[in-house]
């Protein structure tokens, strides 16, 4: 019911070497705290902090789980079969044979890795000493080469890749062992898969602050936005082949129990403000101004009723459909997957993504121009039933350019 004369529109994706060596980009997405873009070419670089120097391997504590002493890979695996990495002079090193990640899962841990990215420099920005360290196959810390080597500042070692930078750079010079010692709280997720509490991570690089209980916004993700999905309570750690040689020694690990430990206080950003009521969220948008981008592209769920013009198989009333909005809405916000949603809940027969500008959103519902001209890229709103801007029900709406 939602009409839009409009060609096709295609997405291309860029695969062009140049943009592995990026510096940084000007035509992502804004984080939601709306600061600075994913990958943003302008972010400041945090102030570069001289480590002291490197050491000999720390020895793991008592209650630790040793993942790599030196000797084998035995606690890894790779993607489909044994790891491969060489092992040799009590390292591993990334070998181009792809990333391997442990045999065992993890929740809410402390991990130390010892890494150093190749002595030998070649290329720059993300092409230099590579490589991560994953939580729960997805939440990523950077390993790379960040001495003398400028990249994209949520890109560096040590940052929430394509989120957040470290606190400073503490890097050490191409060659000389590294130490990571990251405290990660895996997030918890609701029994319908809504997100209840974000991952935070609490890290040293080189035994120097680099996060202090930092929210993430979600699994990792290259020039796009991060977003949860909900998963297990324990997930593998991995460790990325990005095509360049680095080694890892010593990396052990210690499971915590954090029970009875409740986070602190979530700072502020779109992601984490408290729960509002849909009303309240309702209002809070229509009280913006509209935005001034003119090309922007939203997804809906519209949730109908009976009655409704046209909409003739729908059998729910229209009390049941503000109801069953505002679930869909509630789960939206808490980090459910809104494609997923949009299949199995919305009654548009259309598309469900729509590009809009603001000489075609005349062709749309009033109301859904309305909320979609007032929400910020990977915001969602609401455009509620009204007999004459909203006709065919209530829309849950996400603008995602
Ligand atoms: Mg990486």
């Amino acid at each position: 019911m939602i009409r839009l004369q409009l060609a096709a529109f295609a997405c291309f994706i860029a695969v062009a070497s140049a943009a592995a060596q990026s510096k940084g980009y000007t035509d992502t997405p804004m984080l939601p705290d709306g600061k600075w873009r994913v990958h943003d070419a302008t972010r400041p670089h945090p102030q570069v902090v001289l480590p002291g120097s490197a050491t000999d391997p720390v020895p793991p504590p008592k209650d630790a789980i040793v993942l790599f002493d030196g000797s084998d890979l035995t606690q890894w695996k790779g993607s489909s079969d044994a790891a491969k990495w060489t092992v040799a002079d009590g390292c591993m090193t990334v070998n181009g044979s792809g990333d391997i990640h442990t045999v065992r899962e993890f929740g809410d841990c402390q991990l130390h890795v010892e890494w150093a990215s190749p002595a030998q420099v070649e290329s720059e920005s993300q092409g230099r000493g590579n490589s991560g360290v994953f939580f729960f196959d997805r939440y990523e810390i950077q390993v790379l080469d960040s001495h003398d080597n400028v990249t994209y500042a949520d890109g560096q070692a040590a940052s929430i890749y394509g989120q957040q930078p470290p606190l400073v750079n503490a890097c050490r010079p191409p060659g000389e062992w590294q130490t990571f010692d990251i405290v990660f709280r895996a997030p918890k997720f609701g029994p319908e898969g809504g997100l209840l509490a974000p991952a935070r991570v609490t890290m040293f690089h080189n035994g120097v602050l680099a996060h202090l209980d930092r929210p993430m916004w979600g699994a990792t993700a290259h020039r796009t936005l991060p977003s949860y999905k909900a998963h297990d309570a324990r997930g593998p750690i991995r460790l990325q082949d990005h095509g360049n040689p680095v080694r890892f020694r010593n990396i052990w690990v210690r499971e915590l129990d954090l029970t009875g430990t409740p986070p602190a206080p979530t700072p502020g950003g779109a992601s984490f403000e408290p729960k509002k009521s849909m009303d309240q969220s309702i209002a809070d948008v229509m009280g913006r101004t509209e935005i001034i981008d003119d090309a922007i592209v939203v997804q809906h769920v519209l949730v109908s009723f009976k009655g409704a013009p046209r909409m003739t198989t729908i059998t729910r009333s229209k009390d049941d459909a503000r109801l069953s909005a505002e679930k869909i809405w509630s789960k939206a916000t808490s980090g459910a997957d809104f494609a997923g949603l949009m299949k199995a809940h919305s009654d548009d027969t259309g598309p469900g993504e729509y590009p809009m500008t603001k000489a075609t959103r005349s062709q749309m519902v009033r109301g859904f121009g309305d909320v979609a001209y007032r929400l910020r890229i990977g915001e969602i709103g609401v455009a509620p039933w009204d007999a004459a801007g909203s006709p065919y029900g209530w829309h849950v709406i996400k603008r995602i350019k």
